[in-house]
């Protein structure tokens, strides 16, 4: 009799994989507007407050359908906003560019974490070193064992198995890494700062695909704890936030006049504002 993964190797149809890539893409975009909902706006800069229930279901299934480690994703990103296009930066397109940010974010990310784990906690983990679950998900260990047993699976289970791994896993990726390359490179500067806002029929396609992380990136380096990402227009990860999942903005919402030039730098000389 054969085992479980030789008949997913032998009896498998394209109808079913055709399915698991399709089910992986939704599955994928999901995660991309929960991503900016809950572990952007929502757990990294308390811009939009959730019922503590919510936050760490949503953390959790990012954990596990994205293999996201929610406080190194969450440390990282506060120590871009603060070191934005310095060597300090752990994905700077303007360093290393475009390309390099836009494949390999997945990978600068953890070790930028996993390399400065101290300077991650006493910075910016203070107001979260309390929860437990949070840094059992993120241990080394946990994250490896989560990333490479679901990996094993998906390639026991056949190509239905291994189609659906790549199909939400490897576009997440890469459209991350396209927040952190385009949304400082493409498009305008309407704030003196590195951001950059999306500009142009394309780039405004993948900034609702990214759920409008790009159409406001240069705003929210100039506001980071603001509810919206956007100066004008519509915000689709705010309206995923505040109807979807029903978030509430912690403090006025800004949406200040277009103006070039209104930031200053800050008394180290940098454009961005600290998180
Ligand atoms: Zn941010």
């Amino acid at each position: 009799m054969p085992t479980l993964p030789l008949v997913c190797w032998t009896s498998f149809t394209w109808v079913q994989v055709l399915g698991a890539v399709a089910g992986g893409l939704v599955l994928c975009q999901l995660n991309l507007y929960l991503t900016t909902a809950v572990l952007h706006r929502g757990l990294t800069h308390a811009a939009i407050l959730y019922p503590r229930w919510l936050q760490r279901s949503v953390v959790a299934w990012l954990f596990f359908t994205a293999s996201i480690p929610p406080l190194t994703w969450s440390a990282a990103h506060r120590h871009h906003h603060a070191t934005s296009d310095t060597p300090d930066d752990p994905h700077a397109p303007g360093r290393i560019g475009f390309w390099r940010v836009l494949l390999l974010t997945w990978y600068y990310v953890p070790r930028w974490a996993r390399a400065n784990w101290a300077v991650a906690r006493q910075r910016y983990l203070s107001t979260v070193q309390h929860e437990r679950f949070l840094h059992w998900l993120d241990k080394p260990g946990t994250a490896n064992v989560n990333f490479y047993g679901q990996l094993a699976l998906s390639a026991a289970l056949g190509p239905v198995g291994i189609v659906f791994w790549l199909a939400r896993i490897l576009p997440y990726a890469l459209l991350s890494g396209y927040v952190n390359s385009a949304g400082h490179t493409l498009g305008e500067r309407p704030f003196d700062n590195l951001g950059t806002d999306a500009r142009g029929l394309l780039q405004t396609v993948l900034g609702y695909v990214v759920a409008g992380e790009t159409l406001g990136h240069n705003h929210h380096h100039r506001y980071p704890t603001n509810a919206v990402l956007r100066a004008e227009g519509f915000d689709p990860g705010f309206w995923f936030a505040t109807t979807v999942l029903r978030g509430t903005p912690v403090r006025p919402i800004i949406r200040p006049p277009l103006t070039v030039g209104a930031n200053r730098r800050d008394a180290r000389g940098r454009f961005d504002m600290p998180s």
